[in-house]
């Protein structure tokens, strides 16, 4: 090395900057968490040198015991988190530790809201990482060489965490990382033995590697003696231990490693398989959505092991899409240790470690849906739109699936979606051989759809579905517990045997008597309508809008074209209500061009009650407006 190695100063991406800056101010409360992110980086560091010597052991140097060591200094009030992994090269510094490579970031920091506590929840999920080493230090200094690369290709890179950083060339004869802390004035408790070794119990414990640190000597008779290495976490893969001699606060840790989440989980699952698979697994549900749940470039999948040894992050095999929220580790004893995501993609035994697990997912679920149904709420309200994906893609586990949707229905006032189609079924009327739901763009239009007079009428309970997925689900979910799912806004109304006799004749018979009447509207509709016709399921609106039996619903066009697909033309049917004043006003009117304007304001109000738009919304406040003005005349 040169006696002037070029030190290269760098602003940070200007993403990293801004994160940087909040991240300091919001974790504030929870500063000793540096420390877990510090050593959880180390031990995937570890993890990924393990892996790479799978192929080419001389990355071991002579140096094969991998471990962490945390070091501190109380005069100079630091704290130096040593690791012996696969370090870092100059470029990586510059990539890893210069910016922030999450898909997604600069939405998320769109979203933040200036609200500190909000922001620090959204903070959590989005994982910070190395980055809250500037919680509690003023400047941060890394070295770092990558294994297999020479000493002099060592680098060192420092920052006060504001605006820049710097890098240097600098020689280092051990490979791996050493991340120097020097403690802001206020965070000098950090420097001291029994405060380090208490925090990386509490949150470290399960780290597979030992964490080591010096042994801190108490008495005199120990004064002289060379200072030993004191191993403080437990140092073993914590998903080889048995489910008994695991605490839920461990099990609550090792989430935060793997997911980077700084929430606790609703729950896990934890699993070792042995028989023609020999696997374990260890499987979390979180208790809050990811920022990039939608994103389709977000990373998702379990950690793969293979024998204990890491392979690789993201494995995404493993699981179905609509279960991309769940978090893990699989550990599989059949894989081969240089299994690849190609190698994964043709494995027959992968398949059936899918099915497994997308199955014991799936059990977790129930079990919390039935166990604590709190805790199922909170998780329908994060997921649930992602669980409604299911049907759609997992044919086999349809009805399973199906088994845990939550809605909200016409018999209850909130709109909270806390009822299961099995309730549904449970509560169903009878002679009724359909579960009838609506679709809307919110939760008030679905409700106060005029197609649910009948039903309430006679009621008979419906769902009301607003979720964007929502007409798409039913569209593949089709039935559930042997009843089909029926639109209350689609084809002709038929209720089946929840209509009497008596209640048919009379239909039958309005129908005839307004034929005539029927015809006259459909004459000044013309072609904007199918077909009109005498309803029976309204009992306090004038008229509404049905779609044709196999048409799009009008949810799934606005989604389609949003989506900027063609969507087929279609045209709804309009169906009036002879019961009701306007209606019957209108029957009477002899002036033809009153008559049509009476027929289009009722077609346009037909669509705007069920929450659509008006083709020309000036022609319409026109004619009301004139029917207005003739009202107030006389
Ligand atoms: P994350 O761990 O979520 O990826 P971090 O900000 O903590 O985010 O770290 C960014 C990247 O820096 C890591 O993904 C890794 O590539 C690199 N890195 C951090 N610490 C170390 C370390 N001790 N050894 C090797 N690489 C590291």
């Amino acid at each position: 090395m040169t006696a002037e190695a070029v030190k290269e100063t760098r602003g940070f991406e200007t993403e990293a900057k801004q994160l940087l800056h909040l991240m300091i101010h919001s974790l504030y409360s929870n500063k000793e968490i540096f420390l877990r992110e510090l050593i959880s980086n180390a031990s995937d560091a570890a993890d990924k040198l393990r892996f790479e010597a799978l192929n080419n052991g001389d990355l071991y140097e002579d140096d094969p015991e991998l471990k962490i060591r945390v070091e501190f200094d109380k005069e100079a009030k630091t704290v130096s988190i040593i690791d012996n992994g696969i370090g870092m090269s100059r470029d990586d510094v510059i990539a890893h530790l210069g910016t922030i490579a999450k898909s997604g970031t600069a939405q998320f920091l769109a979203e933040l809201t200036g609200d500190q506590q909000k922001d620090s929840q959204l903070i959590g999920q989005f994982g910070v990482g190395f980055y809250s080493s500037f919680i509690v230090a003023d400047k941060v200094e890394v070295l770092t060489r990558r294994a297999g690369l020479s000493a002099e290709e060592g680098v060192r890179w420092e920052s006060q965490g504001e605006a820049e950083y710097s890098v240097e060339a600098y020689e280092k004869a051990s490979r791996g990382t050493t991340v120097t802390l020097h403690l802001k004035s206020d965070q000098e408790e950090f420097a001291d033995g029994w405060r380090l070794r208490s925090i990386i119990k509490k949150y470290s414990d399960h780290i597979s590697i030992p964490v080591v640190m010096l042994k801190e000597s108490y008495g005199e008779e120990e004064k002289d003696k060379a200072p030993e290495d004191e191993v403080v976490n437990t140092a073993k893969a914590m998903w080889t231990r048995t489910r008994t001699e695991v605490k839920d606060e461990e099990y609550k840790e090792f989430y935060k490693h793997i997911s980077h989440d700084y929430s606790d989980p609703i729950k896990w699952s934890h699993n070792r398989v042995e028989g023609k698979l020999d696997y374990t697994s260890l499987l979390y549900i979180p208790s809050a959505a990811p920022f990039d749940l939608y994103n389709r470039d977000a990373s998702r999948g379990l950690k793969l092991y293979v024998q204990r040894t890491f392979i690789m992050d993201d494995a995404e095999q493993f699981l179905p899409l609509y279960l991309r929220f769940v978090k893990g580790v699989l550990d599989s004893n059949d894989l081969s240790l240089n299994v690849s995501r190609e190698i994964l993609q043709k494995d027959p035994n992968v398949d059936s470690m899918k099915s497994a697990l997308t199955k014991r997912v799936l059990d977790m679920l129930e079990k919390l849906a039935k166990n604590d149904a709190d805790s199922y709420a909170k998780f329908w309200k994060e997921f649930g739109e992602v669980l409604k994906e299911g049907p759609a893609e997992d044919f086999a586990n349809k009805e399973k699936i199906a088994g845990l949707f939550r809605f909200a229905t016409t018999h209850d006032e909130l709109a909270e979606q806390k009822h299961s189609l099995s309730d549904y079924v449970a509560r169903k009327q009878e002679g009724q051989d359909k579960i009838y739901y609506v679709v809307a763009e919110n939760h008030n239009t679905a409700k106060s759809s005029p197609h649910l007079e009948v039903f309430r009428k006679k009621n008979i309970e419906v769902l009301l579905l607003s979720d964007r997925v929502d007409e798409w689900l039913v569209g593949h979910l089709t039935e559930f517990d042997g009843l089909a799912f029926q639109d209350v806004g689609k084809g002709a109304l038929d209720l089946g045997d929840l209509d009497s006799e008596e209640e048919k004749e009379a239909q039958e018979k309005v129908e005839k008597e307004f034929e005539g009447f029927v015809n006259r509207i459909k004459e000044v509709l013309g072609d904007r309508v199918d077909e009109v016709r005498v309803t029976h399921r309204l009992t306090d609106s004038p008229a509404c809008l049905v779609v044709g039996k196999d048409d799009m619903g009008a949810q799934m066009r606005r989604l389609l074209e949003q989506a900027g697909q063609a969507v087929p033309d279609s045209k709804p049917s309009m169906e009036v209500n002879p019961t009701h004043p306007l209606v019957e006003k209108m029957d009477n009117e002899q002036d033809e061009d009153r008559f049509g304007d009476f027929a289009s304001i009722l077609f346009d109000q037909a669509s705007l009650a069920e929450g659509g738009s008006i083709n020309d919304p000036a022609a319409y406040v026109k004619r009301l407006n004139k029917l207005l003005l003739e009202l107030s005349r006389t």
